[in-house]
């Protein structure tokens, strides 16, 4: 079929986070949507690289690697982007391995929780097994399963938001920390959905001057959560400091709503990135 899609969507989570698909099947829709590339950023994991990697190279389309580190700004909860990074290089792997280490206890902690008042158990939310970054849409798949609500962003908006009693917060690496471990790991570092509409407000202008001061290259400006009017100042601050913008889907599989290609990066920021990095394809 004929597409109206073009450029590279360089935000995307599989199974190996909280997706539903598998790498292979993000290239494969992402290559007959008519995109020229994607990036894999599942959270906290590189695990889902290689089979996506593969698949790109039959279906004819570019790869980037990429993960999504959980991180805070103070107390704010951010999420950063890393491309290209070399995992074998300075203390990236061990602090992902920590972040993942800490959201298992966390889910576990919630679950527990949740136990008092819903027939849930832990190794229902483990189904898809041990290896993937566990986190919230996981445990509210399991309730989904087991009839309690339609989709997970019910189960979001009911009982798995910050203010609800079953929330537990988890162990976030503070954010220009984790850009000085992308950049060690000779990767870029992209600041994720800075105006995403679920959070109170935007990432402050000062924030974004702070983490530029610290090394930040990027700013994905383009994201189907972001919110227009939230965006001023920091379009402003990203043009000043010479900050990239990129722009991208967020795409969960069934997860979300965030359909594959809703946003994109251009060709030539595509190419920027490629030839800043030490591992680009
Ligand atoms: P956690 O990583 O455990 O803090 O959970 C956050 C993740 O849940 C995000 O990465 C999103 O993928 C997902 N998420 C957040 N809000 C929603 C929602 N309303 N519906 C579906 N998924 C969501
Ligand atoms: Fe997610
Ligand atoms: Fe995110
Ligand atoms: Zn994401």
């Amino acid at each position: 079929m004929a597409s109206s899609l073009s450029g590279y969507d360089l935000h995307t989570h599989s199974l190996h986070s909280d997706g539903t698909t598998t790498p292979g099947e993000i290239v494969r829709e992402a290559a007959s949507l008519g995109l020229e590339g994607i990036a894999l950023t599942d959270h906290d994991t590189v695990t889902g690289w290689p089979e996506a990697r593969a698949a790109a190279a039959d279906a004819g389309i570019e790869f980037l690697p990429g993960v999504e580190i959980t991180t805070r700004f103070g107390h704010r909860s951010t999420h950063l982007l890393a491309y290209g990074v070399d995992v074998s290089r300075g203390g990236l792997a061990e602090e992902l391995l920590a972040v993942r280490d800490a959201r298992h206890s966390r889910a576990q902690e919630m679950v527990a929780r949740l136990a008092a008042d819903y027939d849930i158990a832990w190794e229902t939310v483990l189904a898809e097994g041990d290896d993937r970054t566990v986190g919230r849409p996981h445990i509210a798949d399991a309730l989904v399963t087991a009839g309690y609500y339609p989709d997970r962003s019910t189960v979001f908006a009911e009982i798995l938001h910050p203010r609800s009693p079953y929330y537990v917060p988890t162990y976030a690496t503070d954010t220009a920390e984790a850009i000085e471990l992308v950049r060690e790991a000779g990767g870029i570092a992209v600041l994720a959905h800075p105006a995403a509409s679920r959070q109170r407000g935007p990432v402050a202008d000062a924030a974004l001057e702070e983490l530029a001061d610290a090394g930040l290259w990027g700013v994905e400006l383009e994201h189907p959560e972001n919110r227009e009017d939230w965006l001023t100042g920091l379009r402003e601050v990203a043009l000043r400091r010479g900050l990239a913008a990129t722009g991208a889907s967020d795409f969960h599989g069934a997860g979300k709503p965030n359909r594959l290609g809703d946003r994109t990066t251009d060709g030539e920021t595509f190419t920027q990135i490629r030839s800043l990095v030490a591992v680009p394809r």
